[in-house]
């Protein structure tokens, strides 16, 4: 039997389970991303629920928007809306007018089949998302919203970079701020800092991708030995959330979980989420697991961007990190898949060996022969070793 953690969040202070369920990766009946299985779905729901999980976080345009339908319908079947917190996100890409905030709220609340938002984000704010919605008034709006009671408390998401998050943390008293935290990305996006900046502030703070997508399940050889030295029988994947959880900092997680299994296993974990109790040793252990990690990243680029623009408009940092990536976490097929639907004229075999992105990289990586090698692997079947 376990028992669900509960840590105060927001404004309200409401008890909100450490775990929360991300709707974004329910199971499908075919490859439509909308065809949600909803027999299989229904039950890893139900599993949550019971077990004290009382923070359901989905979006606009989750499961081609989908998403946002099926939790509606599940919990007006359910009952006990009061008794759960629904999360769920403004589109603010889609925004044209100021008429949109209305428009997507109203059609949310809609499928949603609730008069009530509990937790509203901004969604996937990055510098021109932000500047383009703060211009058409969305905080004005927002408080209105909040003021007639169709959005209980207001926060965003982000992705992009450090003095971007500050600068959105420092617009407005938010009530929470999600962000992309792992033991690996500490200083990718927001990273460590924005954590510890907006949290100073008072913002209640969710973690989203606490395992990377999934990318930090299924370790490599060298990181399950350094896993397995430890004293704990965790899974790889207890380990990156018990490493979330630890910090003071952070109220929720969020797991996006694809199968009852899953949700078994993250409900286990949240059994023993406590703030401190990762020792010395534990976290020695997880630098060393990201050491080892690091140490698989082939192309030393830090995405400094200062090669840009290529010659022939090559994204050099993107695919490069997309090499580095493959590598890490195992993950080659699925990224071949990515890189062939890049434009034929903008992958690495279109580069024309012009070296002018080789004056400008403080790296001193010879590009052009990476793009060999990104090529060979990519697109020419060629293991990393090969190469
Ligand atoms: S060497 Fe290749 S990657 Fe670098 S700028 Fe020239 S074409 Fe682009
Ligand atoms: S300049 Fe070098 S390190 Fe910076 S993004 Fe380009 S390749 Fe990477």
């Amino acid at each position: 039997m376990t028992t669900m953690k509960y840590r105060t969040f927001g404004k309200s202070k409401n008890k909100i389970s450490v775990l929360g369920f991300g709707c974004m990766r329910f199971p499908l009946i075919d490859e439509d991303s909308s065809h949600i299985d909803e027999e299989k779905s229904n039950e890893m729901l139900d599993y949550a629920l019971k077990n004290g999980v009382n923070y359901y976080d989905t979006a606009y345009p989750y499961h081609g928007g989908a998403s946002e339908k099926f939790v509606g319908k599940f919990f007006a079947e359910q009952g006990g809306r009061e008794k759960i917190y629904i999360a769920t996100k403004y589109p603010s890409w889609l925004t044209k007018t100021a008429d949109d905030f209305d428009h997507y709220l109203n059609e949310q609340l809609e499928k949603l089949q609730t008069d009530y938002i509990d937790y509203y984000l901004l969604h996937a704010l990055n510098h021109d998302s932000w500047v383009k919605i703060r211009d058409l008034g969305v905080l004005s709006w927002a408080e209105k919203a909040m003021a007639d009671g169709r959005i209980r408390e207001l926060g965003f998401s982000f992705h992009d970079k450090y003095p971007v998050f500050e600068e959105i943390v420092d617009a407005y008293d938010w009530s929470f701020a999600q962000i992309q935290y792992n033991y690996m990305d500490i200083e990718e996006q927001a990273g460590i800092k924005g954590l510890q900046y907006a949290a100073s502030k008072g913002i209640s703070m969710v973690v989203m991708e606490p395992i990377r997508g999934g990318r930090l399940a299924n370790p490599p050889k060298g990181v399950a030995d350094l896993w397995a030295t430890s004293r704990k029988e965790s899974s790889a994947v207890d380990w990156a959330l018990q490493w979330v959880w630890d910090q003071v900092e952070v109220s929720l997680l969020l797991s996006g979980m694809s199968t009852l299994e899953q949700v078994k296993e993250n409900v286990a974990s949240a059994d023993n989420a406590e703030t401190g109790q990762l020792s010395e040793s534990d976290h020695s252990l997880v630098e060393k697991v990201r050491d080892e990690y690091n140490s698989l990243s082939t192309i030393p680029c830090t995405d400094c961007k200062y090669c840009l623009p290529c010659t022939v408009e090559i994204n050099i940092p993107r695919l490069f990190g997309m090499f580095n990536e493959a590598r890490m976490y195992g993950t080659l097929e699925e990224t071949r898949k990515w890189y062939a639907r890049v434009d034929e004229d903008k992958q690495a075999a279109a580069c024309i060996d012009c070296d002018i992105c080789e004056t400008k990289c403080p790296q001193h990586i010879i590009i052009s022969d990476m793009m060999l090698k990104v090529d060979a692997v990519m697109a020419g079947g060629k293991s990393f070793d090969e190469v």
